[in-house]
């Protein structure tokens, strides 16, 4: 029996609510010896005030050692564990653009890019060619017809598209046709599997009728595919927490994460303050609140430290606006870390703070990585975090007589 099915068989309903505040790429690291992190560097008011009481611990989002993404660093904080519940690139830019998936679909991460007059790729991403200019190419892809199956080109933004083929009997075990670098043609699609022979076939139809459409522009003359996926069976976060979850964020792909697990996304936010304030809006409706916070992981991968200790504290602003709510169980952490110093995400366990009834005292009396290592969670595999939580919220009934 694992963590989804415990819970599935111990959670129980109450009147409690449950906010999960997410800080993407949250955890960091000094840039010089004996300096602080990001995070302990930055004036944190409120969630100092929040470690004193509640309880502190690391989070480990896949495995000690493992640097995650930001999908399978969501499906662990959702409480799936991210090496059984894999969800493919391509599923993710679809449900990220509010593509509806269905069982019978393949779908693939697109990039617009340059060739050159012997098929070499000189710019992977077709100079970056701007959404505008980028979307009516997606439009005229889209026309494109193939036997038996059909054919949806999405634009994304930028040189990004998403392609979804759909029919019976598809496979999605093909590699990518990205070759990750210039000066060489794109690679022709084929199958992994005997499943995917016939699908293989397909694409390779698709990308020959793409090329033919594109072959006068100057810029985005050619296509690249990656991350070919379909919709993967994942348990739904109702019937395994019994929770009426909504999911809050600005960015896509976080929607779409949170929607693949069944949470509902609510409200348009373009802002830190717009997410809290559609959450206030939105209090009596749902039991469990995901709340997604975007950009202490984009100054991270800048490299930008002064930003980002700028954003961590601009995030503990809105902590008073979350606390006025009376959360039961309000949890603030991170789906990996991506430190300053490594430009990147990074295996690093990230600091993660409970606040709630009956929270165990422990001596982190500031919210940081230092102050974390003296918290009672310890280290955690990041997918039990949801555990904890319901448990905090007095969700979860004994497990044997
Ligand atoms: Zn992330």
């Amino acid at each position: 029996m694992d963590n989804l099915e415990l819970a599935r068989q111990l959670h129980e309903k109450n009147d409690s609510k449950i906010v999960l505040l997410v800080a993407d790429g949250l955890g960091g690291l000094p840039v010089k010896p004996g300096g602080p992190t990001e995070l302990e560097a930055a004036k944190t008011p409120h969630l100092d005030a929040l470690a004193r009481n509640g309880v502190l611990g690391n989070s480990i989002p896949i495995l000690p050692g493992i640097t995650p993404g930001s999908g399978p660093g969501h499906l662990s904080l959702f409480g799936y564990d991210p090496l059984k519940y894999i969800i493919g690139r391509g599923v993710l830019e679809s449900v990220g653009i509010g593509f509806e998936l269905t069982a019978r679909d393949v779908a693939a991460r697109g990039n617009f890019c340059t060739l050159d007059d012997r098929g070499n790729i000189l710019d992977r991403r077709a100079g970056r060619i701007p959404t505008e200019e980028s979307a009516p190419l997606a439009g005229k892809l889209a026309e494109i017809t193939l036997p038996g199956v059909d054919i949806f080109v999405e634009p994304v933004r930028e040189h990004r598209f998403v392609l979804v083929l759909r029919g019976d009997g598809l496979g999605s075990r093909l590699p990518d046709t990205d070759p990750q670098a210039t000066g060489v043609p794109p690679l022709e699609p084929t199958a992994s599997d005997a499943a995917s022979e016939g699908t293989a076939k397909l694409v390779k139809e698709f990308v020959r009728q793409a090329q033919e459409v594109l072959k006068d522009q100057s810029r985005a003359n050619g296509v690249t595919l990656r991350g070919f996926a379909s919709l993967p069976e994942i348990p739904q976060f109702k019937d395994v927490f019994g929770l009426r979850a909504a999911a809050i964020a600005v960015y896509p792909m976080y929607k779409g994460l949170a929607s693949l697990v069944g949470m509902d996304i609510v409200g348009q936010a373009q802002s830190l303050s717009e997410e809290i304030d559609i959450m206030k809006e939105a209090w009596s409706d749902y039991d469990f609140f995901f709340v997604h916070f975007k950009y202490t992981d984009s100054t991270g991968e800048d490299g930008a430290f002064d930003k980002k200790v700028e954003r961590i504290e601009e995030f503990d602003a809105i902590i008073p606006g979350v606390t006025a709510l009376d959360p039961t169980v309000l949890i603030v952490t991170g789906d990996h870390s991506t430190p300053c110093l490594l430009k990147s995400h990074s295996w690093h366990p990230v600091p993660t703070l409970l606040a709630g009834p009956y929270c165990r005292p422990d001596r982190a009396g500031t919210f940081g990585e230092d102050a974390a290592l003296m918290g009672g969670l310890g280290h955690f595999e990041g997918k039990y975090l949801m555990l904890l939580a319901m448990a905090h919220a007095g969700r979860l009934g004994k497990f044997g007589a």
